[in-house]
Order: structure tokens, then sequence, then C-alpha cells
């Protein structure tokens, strides 16, 4: 698993002061997820990184991050399917789960939402509307596992 923490930037954080839940980012593309992980650090984010649905599945056992964001296409499980393990999980489904992916097509993002993901960004992403979807879900205070 491919995991980077980074606590000493805070910009975004409603509790800066508080330890905060990381965002989970599930990207099976190098350079996504470095983007991911760099655009959320720099914003103030702690940052969990996984290359696939079941090393996030593995992770989320023990953990309940602030927010999740899935890209769907992924090896193996795909971001649908590990989307709606986690919404059938009484203590994950209260997790916000957004879909960033380069489908673009009609019908795929209502097919997310049906899944549970609670929103949906298409990539190439929008480093400002990044920014302000992930404020918007983030959940600075979780339930413990
Ligand atoms: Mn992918």
């Amino acid at each position: 698993m491919a995991v980077s923490q980074n606590n000493h930037r805070k910009s975004d954080l409603p509790n800066p002061h508080g330890v905060a839940p990381p965002v989970l980012v599930v990207e099976d593309n190098e350079l996504n997820m470095r983007l991911f992980t760099d655009i959320l650090e720099n914003f103030g984010y702690p940052v969990v990184g996984c290359v696939d649905g079941e090393l996030a599945m593995n992770f989320l056992q023990d953990n309940t991050p602030g927010l999740i964001i899935m890209d769907i296409q992924l090896p193996g499980m795909s971001g649908v399917e590990c989307t709606k393990k986690i919404k059938a999980s009484e203590r994950l489904r209260t997790v916000p789960v957004v879909a960033v992916t380069a489908f673009a097509l009609d019908g795929d993002e209502a097919r997310f939402r049906a899944a549970g993901c609670d929103d949906y960004m298409p990539k190439p992403i929008n480093v400002a509307a990044f920014r302000e979807i992930v404020a918007r879900h983030y959940m600075s205070v979780v339930q413990s596992a």
C-alpha cells in the first residue's frame, strides 16, 4: 500500500490542531495518485493512498477516513464494487465517496450514484473544483473504528 502522511499544513481543515482523519485515495494510476496526493497535502489533508480496491478494503477494516476519492477503473475490484461494499457497512456508510473517473459517457454519473457515490468528478480534474468538492464533503470527525 502506498501511504503518505502529511500533517503540517492545514489550510482547509476545520480543526487544524486536532487529529484529522485521512482522505483515502483509491487510484491505480501512479501519476494521478501523485497529483491527488500533492493537491490534498498542499491543502492540509492527511492522505492515505491505495492502488487497488482490495488494499482499500483492507485499510478500511481498521480505519475510518474522512473522505474517499474513488477511481472507478481499477484492477480487480472496480470502484463501483468498492463503493457498494463501503455503503453496505454500518460504520463506513457515512463516509463520503467521490468518484473520479475519465468515463464521461451519459449514464455513468447515474451509475456511480446508484452504487452509493456521494459525488462525481470527471478526469482530468480541475484543481479549484477538486479542492471545493473535497472541502464540501470531508468529515473532520468520524466514528472510531
Ligand atoms: Mn484507474
